[in-house]
């Protein structure tokens, strides 16, 4: 599968489109297809012997002179110590995090950067496989990872993750929240937002959790959309594919058909945070529905 995806070299504007993988890892394989029978997903994605399916945590990097911006920032693998006891390995071991592999740092390392050379981050939702990897600990006490960075996130997101309801509460965690907020780093958009960033637009989604946030990149010719968990794989453009962790599976349908009309007819990337299989696809329409038209690795 992974050999036939053609590889593509994509510049937006100033920014030279850079994927940053940060680390596999793997979930119920049941809870990433909903109410999709294995029998039909397993073809694609596999399950291991504990029904986890394989998942990437991938981050964008948009790489241009004076203005290197991330898209959210993985699991935070680099830093699985920031969890503490109560979490640490155990959390490490339930999430079967692999952090002998690629890594935030590294990856951004293969690009020539340092945490210090980001200027922008940009969180699409506080789960912690989205922003595990924005905190760091520095001398016993956690800090953002990038010193230089202004963070971006969205305020309804921030309210969700410090109140979280009983099924999400596995996912937002202050460590990834909280340090930002002391540092004063954060920057709140709140809702829809053309261009916070240049070529950079931000669309609400609520299907999977409160105030998602995709990121739209354009430069009037070529368009790129971070689906984060809108489209966490490839396998879910079909708009009944919703992972079991959505909250409200309407409205996401609802929203994938929005979006992903737009995404057919004008060309646009999808590109996916979790896919291990590919990092990005064009898509068009099939019936009522979409599938996928060619994968790329970028
Ligand atoms: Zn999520």
């Amino acid at each position: 599968m992974t050999s036939t995806n053609e590889t593509r070299h994509l510049k937006i504007g100033p920014y030279e489109i850079c994927p940053i993988p940060t680390g596999l890892f793997g979930l119920d394989g049941g809870a990433m297809f909903g109410t999709v029978p294995k029998v039909l997903w397993e073809k694609s994605n596999p399950a291991d012997e504990k029904n986890r399916i394989q998942m990437e945590a991938r981050a964008l990097l948009l790489k241009s002179p004076g203005n290197n911006i991330l898209i959210d920032t993985g699991n935070g693998s680099d830093f699985v110590a920031k969890y503490g006891d109560k979490l640490g390995n155990k959390f490490k071991d339930l999430y079967n995090i692999d952090d002998s592999g690629p890594s935030l740092k590294k990856s951004l390392q293969a690009h020539g950067l340092k945490p210090e050379d980001i200027n922008n981050v940009v969180i699409t939702h506080f789960h912690f496989d989205h922003a595990g990897g924005a905190t760091t600990e520095k001398d016993g006490k956690l800090v953002p990872t990038f010193p230089n960075a202004k963070y971006w996130a969205q305020k309804g997101n921030l309210e969700t993750a410090s109140h979280p309801n009983l099924r999400e509460r596995a996912s937002y965690y202050p460590a990834n929240y909280q340090p930002l907020l002391d540092a004063g780093v954060l920057t709140l958009l709140d809702g829809d937002t053309e261009n916070f960033l240049p070529g950079l637009s931000a669309f609400i989604s609520n299907g999977h959790t409160e105030k998602q946030q995709m990121v739209k990149v354009t430069d009037g010719q070529t368009t790129l959309l971070y689906c984060g968990d809108v489209v966490p794989t490839s396998t879910h453009v079909k708009i009944p594919w919703l992972m079991g962790y959505d909250l409200q599976p309407v409205v996401l349908m609802e929203e994938k058909q929005k979006y992903l009309s737009q995404a057919a007819d004008n060309n646009w990337y999808l590109f996916f945070e979790h896919d291990p299989y590919c990092d990005a696809a064009l898509i068009e329409r099939s019936g009522h529905d979409f599938s996928v038209q060619k994968r790329f690795w970028l």
